[in-house]
């Protein structure tokens, strides 16, 4: 009998054990599949139920569709709100993906990164029934996901950038649909975010274009591919007294191609810096050899991003370049110009990457674009600039027909309390010069007075003067 109660007890604990390891292994199965975080499916959960939906889809030639949505400018909520606030800010928005859900029938709600969250729909008999349904879901989920957060006593608002992905039977491999919404959804955040796009054919090929063009670029100055051109500045007595150093890259298949069209990209990759970097080379080297020949201009601008700015070894990378190819005594003459965007994003830091290239290689900054950013006056008061370059678009107002002289006064004004130089660019015309040099402009840069140069042009007109 003894045995018998044994074996009951025996036989009560290994039940017991089991039902609470089953437990266990469920809690660890939702772990594995969940995120930790909102609790709702997690990319590798995700990715799983994804390919059965494609499966299902193209065993009843059925349709269905996913949402990516991305939210905007999630990192500036979580930087300044802090990230308890971010936290919060997901969880909600985890809230209101899946009270939209409830309404449907089986749709899936993953988060799949940070800020990244995925909305796949059930099946649909027809392609029309999918597409409506997808555009419709997707605004609904927008104009949700934009209302007001109340989170911890603080108020936040974000949109986001949702691409559209229908699985219409065409692949049977889930990554190509996911690329698909992908690609959606970089066009909205590239069209200024806060909006729906359906993926199509079209934005794939623009993306293979970029993709190319970002692969030749990797390759461009190892190719040569990469040179300067040199727009002179004049003073007001119409001599040169200096230039801007301008990149060009002439690529093979895609010829000259625009820097307005590679700098971003090259911003976007990182390229920017070995760019950069080799841009500066290259200009030391021809100042250098500049002043040897008798050319001896009084600045030499050269345009810095704010990625290479931003760039934690660009103070140390700049010094090593100067120390290698300038002398000591020509370091005065570098100028280097920078835009007001860069110290929107942390002027504390802008100011000590100024100093301490100032310090060491005495170069000069001056802002570029000036007035087209948000600079404000304690900007100005705070940086340890010497010049601003005033924007085009602000001595093209200068024209006959527009003679509005408003904006240009102002920047001289400006100029002349803080002690700045002062630089026009973009002068096209006989009016924008002469009322630039009534102004007693620092110096005049325009297609009137010359085009961006090459090297050998520049010498000459140097030369000829
Ligand atoms: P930016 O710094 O504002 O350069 C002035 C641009 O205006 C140049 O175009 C120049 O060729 C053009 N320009 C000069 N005078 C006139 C004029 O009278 N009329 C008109 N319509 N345009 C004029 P570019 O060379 O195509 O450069 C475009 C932009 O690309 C530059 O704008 C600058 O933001 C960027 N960039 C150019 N070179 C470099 C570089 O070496 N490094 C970096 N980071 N960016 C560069
Ligand atoms: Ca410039
Ligand atoms: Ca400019």
């Amino acid at each position: 009998r003894s045995l018998a109660i044994f074996s009951l007890i025996f036989s009560w604990v290994l039940s017991y054990s089991a039902s609470s390891s089953q437990r266990l292994l469920t809690k660890i199965n939702h772990q594995a599949s969940h995120d930790q975080l909102t609790k709702l499916y997690n990319r590798h959960a995700f990715v799983d139920m994804l390919q059965r939906r494609v499966n299902e889809v193209n065993a009843t030639q059925s349709y269905a569709y996913m949402l990516l949505i991305d939210l905007d400018h999630f990192k500036a909520v979580n930087d300044t709100l802090s990230h308890h606030v971010g936290d919060a800010l997901l969880k909600e928005v985890a809230n209101r993906l899946q009270k939209a859900a409830r309404q449907m029938s089986e749709p899936i709600i993953a988060r799949v990164g940070g800020d990244e969250f995925i909305y796949l729909s059930a099946m649909f008999e027809t392609r029309s029934d999918a597409l409506k349904e997808a555009n419709a879901k997707a605004k609904e989920l927008l104009a949700s996901l934009k209302e007001n957060y109340s989170l911890d006593a603080h108020q936040a608002n974000i949109s986001a950038s949702i691409g559209i992905s229908l699985l219409d039977q065409s692949a049977n491999d889930v990554n190509a649909y996911i690329k698909e919404a992908d690609i959606a959804m970089y066009e909205v955040k590239n069209l200024g975010r806060d909006g729906v796009i359906l993926f199509n054919a079209q934005l794939s090929k623009k993306l293979n274009e970029r993709l190319a063009i970002e692969q030749k670029l990797s390759f461009s100055i190892q190719n040569r591919e990469i040179f300067l051109n040199f727009q002179p500045q004049f003073n007001i007595a119409k001599e040169i007294v200096g230039c801007e150093a301008l990149v060009r890259w002439k690529n093979e298949e895609l010829g000259m191609v625009p820097p307005d069209k590679f700098i971003i990209i090259a911003e976007q990759t990182g390229f920017i810096v070995p760019l950069g970097n080799y841009i500066l080379q290259e200009s030391l080297k021809t100042l250098m050899d500049w002043y040897l020949q008798g050319i001896k201009v009084q600045k030499f601008s050269i345009n810095i991003s704010s990625r290479q700015l931003f760039e934690p070894s660009f103070v140390e990378d700049t010094i090593a370049i100067c120390e290698r190819h300038l002398d000591a005594q020509l370091r005065s003459v570098l100028v280097f110009e920078i835009t007001e965007t860069h110290f929107i994003e942390d002027l504390p830091r802008v100011v000590s990457i100024i100093e301490r290239l100032k310090k060491s290689i005495n170069v000069k900054f001056s802002i570029d674009d000036f007035g087209t950013g948000f600079s404000s006056l304690s900007y100005l008061q705070k940086l340890p600039i010497d010049e601003i370059k005033i924007d085009k678009s602000f001595v093209d107002a200068l024209s006959d027909d527009k003679n509005d002289q408003h904006m240009i006064n102002i920047m001289f004004a400006i100029a002349k309390v803080f002690k700045l130089k002062i630089v026009a660019e973009g002068v096209e015309t006989r009016e924008q010069y002469d009322y630039l040099v009534a102004q007693n402009c620092d110096a005049l840069q325009g297609y009137l007075l010359s085009k961006p140069l090459s090297r050998e042009e520049f010498e000459l007109l140097y030369l000829k003067q």
